[in-house]
This record gives C-alpha cells, structure tokens and sequence, in this order.
C-alpha cells in the first residue's frame, strides 16, 4: 500500500492519518488515433500523480492522491464511438461534492492535475473559490508544465509524439504496432483568427481529423517518454511540496 494514494489505503491506516492537501486527477475516455487506448489520458495522469506524489512524500510532504475521475469533456466528439462525453455543468457538480468533502473533514488544499485539454478547470476553480472560502484550490495541465519542443519534434495535440512516447513507456502492451499508427493529419479553418488563436471555438474533431489524431506520432519512442514523464513529475513533485508546506493565509510576498 502506497500511504499516498487513497485508493490503495484503508480505514485501519486512514482513521488516524492527516494529509496536507488532495490531489485530484482527471482525465478523459475517448478515441486517441488507432494505436493508443480510449483511457490514455488516465494511464498517462494516474501515473503521473502517484509519480509526483511520491517524489513529494519523499521529501517530506503529505499528499493523498484520490482516484481519477475517468470522463471528461469531450464535447466536440459526440459523433465519435464511445467517447463519453460528461458537460461542465456535470464536472462542475461532481468538484463541488469533493470540495465539500475535503472542506467539512479539514483538507483545505487541493490540486486538480488535469490529463484531457478539452477540461477547462478555470471558471470552475474561481466559482468554487466563492463558496468555499476556505479552500485553497488549484490546477495544472501537465502538457504545458515543461517544454515539449524540447522533448518531441513533431507538434501535436492529440495522440501525438508526446502522447506515444509516453504510452510507449508508461503502458507499451496496449499500443499498437507501428503499422498500424495514423499520421495525425489535423485540418485548418478557414477563419483566419482561429488558426491564430486569439479567437476559439470549438472543433468538431471527425471533420478535422480522420484517425481522431492531431499530430503526427511517428517519432515516438519509450526513450522520449520516458525523459518527458521524469521531467514532469520532477517539476510537479516540488508544486505539490509547495503546496503542502504553504499557509494559506500567508500566500503572498
Ligand atoms: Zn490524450
């Protein structure tokens, strides 16, 4: 049993435990090109977290990692085979139960590791800051902790390089053979300010790409998932530290 992970403590172990902060993973069930399995994101993010929990635990922290809610908002993927899609409006109800929790039993912090990019955890985070005053609740997308440019060479957003690199390493018997893996061709609009980004809207993914990939997997290897997994559960290990050892009342200087 991992003293930091809920899922694997009991009540014997948990009855006189005190954690400094939860971490909370969430990811996503949906198509990831057709070599990669409809859970990557939450192989890649319930390793992730148990990873940098440890790291942290190590150095002295008390994290508890509570189990990953595994659908996430996949909106723009209703016509594509059992991506379960769940609304913000339902992430937004579930999030507010478990702040709830952590609230009444006195864990005032909490940390979101988001694995999906279609979770926006932002307007939920400020909203849920108003009615719990007393939480201290926080987020992170773990992509966009380091530098992925100097890890993979091809960009991608979805079931790319990164995302076969770290499937590769983290979970190799459920990748299909190379044979089998799609180039992530993604189109573009034709609304110029999207293609730039300062506007948005969302893709209607089956239009945009054929195999469901955006970004082309075929410089994937374990060896750089490996590297890109250790880089970011080191930098993530010291965010959860910080955490835990912050006074919320004292956040600023
Ligand atoms: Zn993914």
């Amino acid at each position: 049993m991992r003293p930091y992970i809920l899922a694997e403590s009991n009540w014997e172990y948990l009855k006189d435990a005190k954690f400094d902060m939860a971490i909370l993973p969430w990811g996503a069930t949906e198509a990831h090109n057709y070599h990669l399995p409809y859970a990557t994101d939450n192989f890649q993010a319930e390793h992730m977290v148990a990873e940098m929990a440890r790291l942290a635990h190590e150095k002295g922290g008390n994290p508890i990692v509570l189990p990953i809610i595994p659908f996430g908002v996949n909106t723009g993927q209703s016509d594509i085979y059992l991506d379960i899609n769940l609304n913000p409006s339902t992430q937004m109800a579930i999030l507010t139960d478990i702040v709830e929790v952590l609230n009444r039993q006195g864990i005032h912090k909490l940390l979101i590791f988001n694995g999906h990019g279609g979770n926006n955890f932002k307007p939920l985070v400020r909203e849920l800051g108003l009615k719990f005053p007393k939480m201290f609740i926080s987020f992170c997308f773990f992509p966009s902790v380091i530098d992925k440019g100097s890890y993979f060479e091809e960009e991608g957003d979805h079931a790319d390089e990164m995302e076969t690199s770290l499937m590769l390493y983290l979970r190799p018997d459920l990748v299909l053979g190379k044979e089998k893996w799609g180039r992530g061709i993604a189109k573009k609009w034709k609304i110029k300010g999207l293609n730039e980004g300062w506007a948005w809207a969302e893709r209607k993914w089956s239009q945009v790409s054929e195999d469901t990939g955006v970004g082309n997997p075929e410089k994937a290897t374990a060896e750089k998932g490996e590297r890109f997994f250790k880089g970011v559960t080191e930098k993530m290990s010291q965010l959860v530290l910080d955490i835990c050892k912050a006074d919320i009342e004292d956040l600023y200087e």
